[in-house]
């Protein structure tokens, strides 16, 4: 082989969508027995259950992805947002459209501040002093944070939904950068089809173009000679062999601990990893000294007979004690669910050890912020953390390492190689762009 690419998550499938439009001969190789990784959905009662994503792309049709796509020549279809989204505050929910929808449910003082955060963002010239300040030590310089209650759970709750951090896990370079890049490409988007369908089209594109994907094959061990990859060693599941392939090029999905763990001829586990994650929320990476620092999460998949978001982008929930955000995809591809049901999708941070009290958390603010309406008309169909090995993101937004390893030949994609500014998805798209400059370099 040309190259080989362990993992066929989205960063794999598009770095070896490259590398087969380059006439490279390209073997994929995924543990499980199909492709998409995180970005992948089953189909659970009529419904497109993801295994990770909430079937949206931050960017939408302007970003990174998009692009990249169009490039490949992959089909696809994205709804961007018909809003920036909605705030529920209060009981009641406020949709916003521009500056002024903020104004609504911040009150005249709270958007006063809003504004003024606003100015110190984009106007000004970020002092050396404040770039690595964890943002809710950005925001308490800036701003009387207890007298400001809604503007500060504003930015905690993007920031929960959309890196899934605490807003002492982030710093404030990142967040300025990714808020930036937020209002340069526009509104997030839904997939056609869900993450399933898209996953699924670049898997086919890929081995159209001549490339190999063997699912149910393990890689346990990456080889080396005088300082050059040279190829790997992998379990085949279904047969109980072992196989070697050789290739001078090696692309890892699967994240920097688990690549220098198949280096070392080991191998992770979540059992050995869950012992290690002792703390997840508290534990910042910024302040604490974690050996982990992905960013988890807990996420809750809702049918609902009646519609309770109105909108095709994310309700933000400011009253609540867990559950950041929400979407309704089926707004946008109605196929998601069965016929004349909604799907809605929550997603919140964990903050504690206790998945168990978690869910309950999360249960209880789905009944505060539906009433009655969640009790007569919803049914839970699955409700899932995300950590370890499967989190939301590899490494924490802003923590990210280069493509490039100790390694002549073996590069890494995916979300843990996210560039500064680019979340989820974006950031896996443009991993790859990363990867190919530097093959091209
Ligand atoms: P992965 O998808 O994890 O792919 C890695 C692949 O490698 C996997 O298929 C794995 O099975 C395989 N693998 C691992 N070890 C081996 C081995 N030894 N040998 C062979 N194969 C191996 N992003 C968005 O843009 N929008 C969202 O709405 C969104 N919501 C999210 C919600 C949740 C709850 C979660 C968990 C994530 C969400 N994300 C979202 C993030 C997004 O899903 C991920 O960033 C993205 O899917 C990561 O892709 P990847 O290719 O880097 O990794």
């Amino acid at each position: 082989y040309d190259a080989i690419v362990i993992g066929a998550g989205l960063g794999g499938l598009l770095a070896a969508a490259h590398l087969v439009q380059r006439n490279k001969h390209v073997l994929v190789l995924e543990r499980l027995n199909h492709s998409g990784g995180r970005f992948t959905a089953k189909t659970f009662q009529g419904v497109q259950v993801s295994t990770g994503a909430v079937h949206m792309v931050p960017f939408g049709s302007s970003g990174v992805l998009a692009h990249m796509l169009s490039r490949l020549r992959v089909p696809y279809r994205f709804f961007d947002a018909d809003v920036f989204g909605s705030f529920h505050v209060h009981g009641k929910q406020h949709r916003v459209r521009g500056l002024l929808g903020v104004s609504r449910f911040l009150g005249p003082r709270q958007f006063g501040w809003f504004l003024r955060l606003g100015w110190l963002m984009f106007f000004r010239p970020l002092p050396a002093d404040e770039r690595d300040l964890p943002f809710d030590r950005w925001l308490e310089r800036h701003i009387n944070v207890k007298r400001n209650p809604q503007l500060v759970a504003f930015f905690e709750r993007i920031s929960r939904f959309a890196l899934s951090l605490e807003l002492h896990q982030v710093s404030t370079a990142e967040v300025i950068q990714t808020t930036k890049n937020m209002f340069r490409f526009g509104a997030p988007a839904i997939v056609d089809g869900g993450c399933g369908a898209l996953s699924k089209r670049l898997e086919q594109h890929v081995i159209k173009q001549g490339g190999e994907i063997l699912h149910s094959c393990e890689v346990r061990q990456i080889l080396q000679e005088e300082g050059k990859v040279s190829g790997v060693r992998f379990l085949q599941k279904t047969s109980g062999e072992e196989r070697t392939v050789y290739a001078p090029l090696v692309v890892s999905d699967i994240g920097p601990r688990a690549t220098d763990a198949l280096l070392e001829n080991r191998r992770i586990t979540q059992a050995a990893l869950l012992k290690e994650l002792k703390n997840p929320a508290m534990e910042a990476p910024l302040r604490g000294e974690p050996t982990i620092r992905e960013a988890v999460g807990l996420k809750v998949h809702v049918l609902s007979d009646v519609s309770l978001i109105p909108h095709r982008g994310i309700m933000y929930c400011l009253d609540t004690k867990r559950i950041a955000g929400i979407v309704q995809p089926t707004n946008s591809d109605p196929s998601l669910a069965p016929p004349g049901k909604h799907l809605l999708i929550t997603h919140q941070v964990i903050q504690s050890h206790n998945v168990e009290e978690e869910k309950a958390l999360a249960l209880a603010d789905l009944r505060m912020l539906f009433g009655e309406t969640f009790e007569k008309h919803c049914r839970v169909l699955t409700m899932g953390t995300y950590r370890g090995e499967w989190p939301v993101n590899r490494l924490s937004q802003g923590e990210d390492v280069s493509p490039k390893t100790h390694v002549q030949g073996l590069y890494l994609v995916g979300d843990a190689v996210k560039p500064s500014g680019y979340l989820m998805v974006e950031g896996v798209a443009q991993s790859v762009n990363h990867f190919l400059d530097l093959l091209d370099s």
